[in-house]
């Protein structure tokens, strides 16, 4: 029997990990826990995903909302005491780039446990990101690295990793959508909202470099001031975003635009519905950049980055700043804009590749 503990603790990481269960019950010899940090909890960043993709953690770990070091010390201290009670696994897996990720990984090494990270190898070069740590620190310590795209092989390679230990399987956040794309066309976000397909823009916006600075957001304040004399503009806001905005006295600013339509963050189906269904997305968000890119629909993700390469080469992202980004925008309404495919091995079969390596073990 091999078991293995998978670890989560934030909306993308709940994302990419809702096809691992029923998977993994297909093979008598594997066995699989979930374990959850709470570093993301609540009912609009958590919770309301759990009930939609039915999915129940086995281990809550109840951290606290707190600064990144004192979450990244909490999850060290918990999940090695629950590892203690439990019994170790053959093997951990960490998921993304976030802090549960980097706590999870040295609690591997510390314990012993072999190591396996789900989105490995993507880099942004970037070493202003926090998540840019995160994934150089995770990959330097893992064993076992499932990748999305080919430049992750190559990212791991470039690192000296060996080619035996890299398993190219896709990407399992286009699993989710595939698995629920009933539940996505069946929510009646449109309708409740009063939003008409394909006439609106639909942003997102939570990353430091965007959100964190008044001037960051001065960007973002303007941006919308120019879609909306031409589009409505549907917002769902980061809790990130939404306090920092009210810190720099912004929000009263953005509360008097007409053509706006500002929201919580929404649940999956509904998020998922409105990126179909938009014009055009405006983003910062990694796993946004993949999800219009699988939609055909146009994403000008305003970051001078991305860790996601494939869904400029490929697909429907362009990298944009406030002072480019306007042509992109005609473009796209004169219907000129790329139309992007679909990347190889985004087919809604990647968990399944991975329990396959798995059972293998
Ligand atoms: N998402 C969601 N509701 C929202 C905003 C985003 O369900 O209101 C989903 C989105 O579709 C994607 C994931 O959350 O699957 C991305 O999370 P986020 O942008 O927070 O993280 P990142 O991908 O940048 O790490």
């Amino acid at each position: 029997m091999t078991t293995i503990y998978i670890l989560i603790g934030t909306r993308p990481n709940f994302i990419k990990v809702t096809q691992f269960k029923k998977e993994v019950a297909k093979y008598p010899n594997l066995a699989l826990k979930l374990i959850h940090t709470g570093q993301h909890s609540g009912a609009a960043m958590a919770d309301v995903f759990f009930e939609q993709f039915q999915l129940q953690p086995d281990y809550f770990l109840n951290i606290a909302q707190a600064t990144p070091i004192q979450q990244i010390a909490a999850i060290l201290v918990e999940l090695e005491t629950l590892i203690n009670t439990i019994g170790k696994p053959n093997y951990l897996m960490v998921v993304g780039d976030v802090n549960s990720t980097l706590a999870g990984t040295l609690v591997a090494n510390k314990m012993e446990i072999p190591l396996m990270h789900l989105e490995s190898g993507l880099r942004s070069f970037d070493n202003t990101m926090p998540e840019e740590h995160n994934r150089i620190v995770t990959d330097a310590l893992t064993n076992c690295f499932f990748t999305t795209e080919e430049v992750a092989n190559e990212n791991l390679l470039a690192e000296k990793k060996l080619a035996k230990n890299l398993h190219y399987v896709g990407n399992t956040m286009i699993d989710t959508l595939v698995a629920f794309k009933q539940n996505i066309d069946a929510s009646t976000i449109l309708d409740d909202k009063k939003i008409i397909p394909t006439t609106y823009c639909l942003m997102t916006m939570h990353r430091p470099s965007n959100v964190d600075t008044a001037a960051g957001l001065s960007v973002i304040v303007d941006l919308i001031q120019y879609i909306t004399s031409t589009h409505k503009v549907v917002f769902p806001i980061h809790p990130r975003t939404y306090n920092n905005l009210k810190k720099y006295n912004l929000l009263t600013l953005l509360e008097v635009i007409p053509n706006l339509l500002f929201t919580e963050p929404l649940d999956y189906f509904a998020f998922q519905k409105l990126i179909k269904h938009s014009a055009f997305v405006i983003t910062d968000s990694g796993g946004v950049q993949e999800e219009t890119t699988f939609n055909h629909v146009p994403c000008l993700t305003l970051r001078n980055n991305t860790e996601r390469p494939i869904t400029c080469t490929l697909g429907t992202n362009t990298l944009c700043n406030a002072d480019n980004i306007k042509p992109f925008i005609k473009q796209i309404i004169e219907g000129k804009y790329k139309k992007g495919i679909v990347p190889p091995l985004w087919d809604g079969k990647a968990t399944q590749r991975i329990v396959e390596v798995w059972s293998k073990l």
